[in-house]
């Protein structure tokens, strides 16, 4: 046991002090000795040597919006960054970057911006969840709705600083450090060089969070990119920004049935991009008819004014640089959707930032409604979480995945709601359980589901990575060889195991 705090005045009794920084979003909670909130590189660099040298686990935290609980410890020690907030430097020519501290919030990244370099540039990634933190957007390669258009966190990263558990520090610039073939050489800023394998497997051709980013001669920030804090603490980036569409919109369309809803996916495909990455189709959601029922007493429900009745939604919203560019598409989209069934009448058209806004925090309020819902349900059996997918499947699988979602759900009769990212086939099914043994059930038909959407050649993680909670189903999607080779690829970084030890794979 760590003592309440060291002779630097740095570590804290967490059950005591902090309980919350036991729990990430996921519900989950763990167990840990210490907890610090590092304020600098130094400080940072203290903490993971003092680890070292006890041979004591850490995990690293950043806001705890995660819900893989890749942030919940499992002992040892809790390294939290949420405090180190600084935005480093602004550089405006040729393009923009601006390099930030762990801690930034996207809330606040996105103020920083606004006000060092003005709205005409911004950093698309955006996950829904704005208090979300870079350090874990960039650990968990986040994405969301816009990532349709845009593509996720992985894209903006232009270079990256990672301490080691040793506390040797990297800098990885892109196009500067890349591997040959599938084999790396980094040199640490110490001297020390880091060399190794990459693992062998094929990523999904699709949005895809799980497990190590591994291609022949890939940039080696990718490799950084989506490791939920396995081989070093991310302790500085450098993001990239792109030029701000001037012309946004957002259309909420009402429809009667689900067949309408992937009809409306398979026009506005077709017509998605006018210039790939910078202007067309951003986003492409869905809702099911359980999620408007959910959502239509919530103050954002309220406020839109849902129709009532039966019938599911779409939301689609364009980004786009021409002054015309809103009339020309609307045009052709009402004509669409009403092919596929929607009612003109009923579908919410937003074109200012505020009215933007309101549909964002429509769209946000069903997952805090799901999880609200659980957290009621917890009171009373602490023992059941709500069970999201987060699973994406190929383009053409995407009819076949709703089909074996439906069949699932009906045959055991869950309640759940279906809501997400259908442009980029990446629903989230939310299996909100009532008993223990429904809890059971829905964790059955997951695994279930995951093992099916690997057949289709899909990921069984598309934004959410991989955390404690889906390691069986990583292991579904690589195989026992692909799992021993991230074993290998993280050894070369961590030796012993120390750092976010439990999260992709067991020890
Ligand atoms: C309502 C809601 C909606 C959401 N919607 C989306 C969505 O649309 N898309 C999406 O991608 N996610 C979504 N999320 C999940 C979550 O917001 C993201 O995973 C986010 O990237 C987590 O950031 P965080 O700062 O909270 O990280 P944490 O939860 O604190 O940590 C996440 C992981 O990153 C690691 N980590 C944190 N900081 C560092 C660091 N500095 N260096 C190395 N590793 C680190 C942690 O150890 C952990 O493994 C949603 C969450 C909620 C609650």
């Amino acid at each position: 046991m760590v003592p309440a705090m060291d002779q630097a005045g740095i570590h804290y009794r967490v059950e005591d002090d902090f309980p919350d920084y036991l729990r990430d979003e996921s519900r989950q909670t763990g167990w840990a000795d210490s907890i610090s909130f590092p304020l600098s590189t130094d400080e940072i660099r203290d903490h993971l040597r003092y680890a070292e040298a006890r041979r004591e686990l850490v995990t690293l935290q950043g806001a705890r919006t995660g819900i893989t609980a890749g942030a919940v410890p499992e002992g040892g020690h809790v390294l939290n960054l949420s405090r180190m907030k600084r935005l480093l430097s602004v550089k405006k020519e040729p393009l923009p970057t601006v390099v930030v501290q762990p801690g930034l919030s996207l809330a606040e990244i996105r103020t920083a911006i606004r006000e060092e370099i003005g709205s005409k540039w911004f950093f698309p990634p955006d996950p829904t969840e704005t208090s979300a933190s870079i350090g874990g957007m960039i650990a968990c390669n986040a994405s969301g709705a816009r990532s349709f258009l845009y593509g996720a966190v992985r894209a903006y990263i232009h270079s990256l600083r990672v301490m080691l558990i040793d506390g040797s520090t990297l800098l990885i610039r892109r196009q500067a450090n890349r591997a040959s073939n599938r084999s790396f050489e980094i040199t640490a800023e110490c001297g020390r060089r880091i060399a190794g394998a990459l693992p062998s497997y094929r990523l999904p051709s699709m949005k895809n969070a799980s497990g190590y980013f591994a291609q022949d001669e890939m940039d080696l920030v990718d490799l950084f990119v989506g490791s939920e804090g396995t081989l070093g603490v991310v302790f500085e980036a450098e993001l990239s920004l792109r030029p701000n569409p001037p012309v946004q919109f957002g259309l909420l369309a009402f429809l009667p049935d689900e067949n309408g809803a992937l009809a409306v996916v398979r026009r506005a495909r077709a017509m998605a991009r006018i210039k790939p990455e910078t202007e067309g189709l951003a986003a492409l959601e869905f809702f099911d008819e359980r999620s408007l029922a959910l959502v239509r007493n919530e103050p954002a429900g309220t406020e839109l004014r849902l129709p009532e009745g039966p019938g599911v939604a779409v939301y689609l919203e364009y980004h786009g640089h021409q002054e015309n560019f809103l009339e020309d598409r609307v045009a052709s989209l009402s004509q669409h959707l009403e092919k596929c069934g929607a009612d003109p009448e009923t579908a919410w058209l937003a074109t200012s930032e505020k009215e933007m806004e309101r549909l964002k925090a429509f769209r946000h309020a069903i997952p805090e409604a799901v999880n609200r819902t659980i957290g009621e349900r917890k009171k009373t059996n602490p023992g059941l979480t709500k069970l999201g997918t987060d699973l994406a499947v190929p383009d053409d699988r995407l009819d076949d995945v709703v089909r074996l979602y439906r069949e699932g759900l009906d045959r055991l009769g869950l309640e759940h709601v279906i809501f997400g990212h259908i442009g980029n086939n990446h629903l989230h099914v939310n299996i909100i359980p009532r008993s223990t043994d429904e809890y059971e059930k829905g964790r059955q038909l997951y695994r279930e589901w995951g093992r099916a959407v690997v057949r289709m050649g899909g990921t069984v993680s598309a934004e959410h990575g991989i955390g404690k909670l889906k390691r069986e189903m990583l292991m579904e999607m690589y195989g026992p060889e692909g799992i021993e080779e991230m074993k290998r690829l993280k050894a070369c970084f961590d030796p012993d195991s120390l750092l976010n030890r439990g999260n992709l794979f067991s020890y």
